[in-house]
């Protein structure tokens, strides 16, 4: 059976846990206590494979095994790197976050970032109030030749499982 381990990175607020909520279990919870869990796991099929999923969402209150950035990058297999469309400083961390993957985690296993990390604009619903344009996501995922979705964990229940089995069979493949 293969484990894979994922990481969602991203500024506090950004939907981190809402999106790995969506994926698991298809609903969107508009608030969730996402101070009490650091580590979901799941066993899911995919290609008719068996896995065990992890996802790790960094805590924004310390909790039971919280890691530091540096084991969050040695940790992961793949990566989910999560701005808020409407908040352009969670945009800025997004990019700080991306180029230490390729510092930390790139470098050391040699891995392609265009098949394990993906860049992703969330809370597309929020366009009216966007302070992130989609050409700007796009250049920094094409600077750092990453995958790029923007979608919303609110409103796009399909796109966000495609984007997450995309990163567990490219990060499984690679
Ligand atoms: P985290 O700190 O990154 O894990 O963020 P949360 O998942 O706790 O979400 C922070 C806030 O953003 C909550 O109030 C969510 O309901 C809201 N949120 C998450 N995703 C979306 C989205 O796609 N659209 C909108 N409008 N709000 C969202």
């Amino acid at each position: 059976m293969n484990d894979i381990k994922l990481a969602v990175l991203g500024s506090e607020g950004v939907g981190k846990s809402a999106l790995i909520v969506r994926f698991l279990t298809r609903r969107f919870i508009g608030e969730y206590a996402s101070s009490s869990e650091c580590i979901y796991r799941k066993r899911m099929s995919f290609d008719g494979k068996q896995m065990n999923l992890e996802l790790y969402d960094p805590c924004s209150q310390p909790c039971e095994g919280q890691f530091s950035l540096n084991e969050q990058m040695h940790w992961a297999e793949g990566f989910v790197v999560v701005y808020d469309i409407s908040d352009r400083s969670s945009f800025i961390t997004a990019q700080a976050i991306v180029h230490l993957i390729r510092e930390l985690h790139l470098g050391v296993t040699k891995r392609d970032a265009d098949s394990v990390v993906f860049l992703v604009g969330n809370k597309q619903d929020l366009c009216h109030v966007r302070e992130v344009s989609r050409e700007e996501g796009q250049r920094l995922a094409a600077e750092f030749k990453c995958q790029f979705y923007e979608l919303s964990a609110a409103e796009h229940y399909q796109e966000v499982a495609l984007m997450f089995s995309k990163v567990v069979r490219n990060t499984s493949l690679n």
